[in-house]
């Protein structure tokens, strides 16, 4: 007879956990210790996304060896496993974002389908002729598509909020566009090309004046400060998982629950219907009523297991840390004359855009990669922002706690290469 597989459900490092070290922190990312062009990977795109810690991979491993089923729906032993696994993952989230209920979590597959969830659902049974939803200058492709096709459809209008040439968004503008007309606001936290942290405090606060509701797209600020949409009292907030050092395919909307409640669904299906007949359907309640379908059950539950480990480093650390390398790489980027910095914002978090005169952005993204530098190079989905500043693409390094200011050198020593070969 085969021996029974008992594999155990796997723990964090507890070598990590509580404390900062950076180098013990490595280590608990296996693709960092990788060799890229016989040069030590040198990871600066974490704004595109992530790497894993190895307690996340252990955690995709152990589901799909030893708990694989589908969620919700059997009454055997691994079903009742996934179904605990995954609606543990659910309270993680909860009490990672500071929401009143599991109830409010939506697992979608990323941002992206996120914000397109409550532009269909919410959009469409709110939104009519005439009225306004107010976005910004600097929102990803992710944040304006949406709106854009919801106005078109609704003779809607757009209205944009404009930034400055530091790239802040110009407060007293946006006061100006709220109006009795404005019927939604949805708005980055973080910027992804500029790495502008907004005053969300403020731009709820001033909608909620007028009982405008508010989205936030938390992308880029998952992974870098504390989040807490009670405080903020944001009425829907996004983010993919893949950017917080969990899977790809997964993703987060927060919504408070009296308007989820009364929100349409987005998909239909399974598992979001309670009783179906020909004639009629009556749907489940939130948040299974904007979950159809088999969801990603191994990406919610690798999710929880990212947010473990963001736990027990701490958000505080964390921030600590890459404050201390935005700073760092500031400096060492303004001591290049042939650099412009693009997004020079006075509260920012830890992502540097730029430029170099007459190189093109792919140039030095090519040059860095040859030093086993990874940075991302082009518009970053946030085509306006470009526009606003006149040019193409920029690069962009962007850093997480696992980052090091040796890291930080190993950029500008690339960039002086850049410098040299095509300047
Ligand atoms: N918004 C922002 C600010 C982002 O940075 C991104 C990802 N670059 C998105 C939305 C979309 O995220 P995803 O592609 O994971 O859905």
């Amino acid at each position: 007879m085969k021996k029974e597989n008992n594999q155990s459900m796997p723990e964090l490092n507890k070598n990590t956990a509580g404390k900062f070290d950076v180098e013990k922190i490595r280590k608990d990312f296996p693709i960092l210790q990788r060799m890229i062009k016989d040069k030590p990977l040198v990871y600066l795109d974490n704004a595109a996304t992530t790497q894993k810690p190895q307690s996340v991979i252990d955690m995709l491993v152990y589901y799909y060896s030893m708990i694989n089923s589908n969620v919700h729906r059997g009454v055997h032993f691994l079903s009742e496993q996934a179904t605990l696994a995954y609606e543990d993952a659910r309270l993680k989230v909860k009490e990672f974002i500071n929401a009143v209920s599991a109830c409010e979590i939506i697992y979608t597959r990323g941002a992206t389908e996120a914000i397109n969830l409550v532009a269909y659902s919410y959009g469409r049974s709110h939104i009519g002729e005439g009225d306004e939803i107010i976005i910004s200058e600097m929102e990803h492709h992710a944040n304006i598509v949406p709106w854009q096709m919801l106005c078109e459809e609704k003779k809607a209008k757009l209205r944009v909020i404009p930034m400055n040439d530091e790239g802040e968004l110009i407060l007293e503008e946006y006061y100006k566009l709220l109006n009795e007309k404005t019927k939604f606001v949805s708005i980055v936290q973080i910027s992804n090309s500029l790495g502008t942290i907004n005053p969300i405090n403020e731009i709820i606060k001033k909608a909620h004046e007028r009982n405008i509701p508010v989205l936030v797209d938390g992308s880029q600020s998952v992974p870098h400060v504390k989040v807490d949409v009670q405080d903020w009292d944001c009425d829907f907030y996004v983010f993919s998982g893949h950017k917080l050092f969990g899977p790809a395919g997964i993703g987060v909307l927060y919504g408070k629950a009296e308007l989820l409640q009364n929100m349409p669904p987005y998909q239909t299906g399974g598992d979001m219907i309670r009783y179906v007949t020909f004639e009629k359907t009556i749907f489940n309640d939130i948040p299974n009523k904007f979950e159809a379908g088999t969801p990603n059950i191994a990406g919610a539950i690798g999710l929880g297991t990212a947010i473990d480990y963001l736990n027990n480093l701490g958000m505080y650390e964390v921030a600590k840390q890459e404050y201390d390398l935005l700073e760092y790489s500031t400096q060492r980027l303004s001591e290049l004359k042939e650099v412009r910095l693009i997004g020079t914002a006075k509260h920012k978090a830890s992502l540097i855009s730029f430029v170099l005169k007459n190189i093109h952005s792919h140039d030095i993204g090519t040059i860095l990669d040859s030093e086993g530098v990874a940075i991302r190079t082009g518009h970053h989905c946030t085509q306006p922002v470009m526009q606003h500043f006149s040019i193409p693409a920029t690069a962009r390094a962007s850093f997480a706690f696992y980052n090091t200011r040796e890291e930080v050198d190993k950029l500008i020593t690339g960039i002086y290469k850049v410098i040299k070969v095509f300047g």
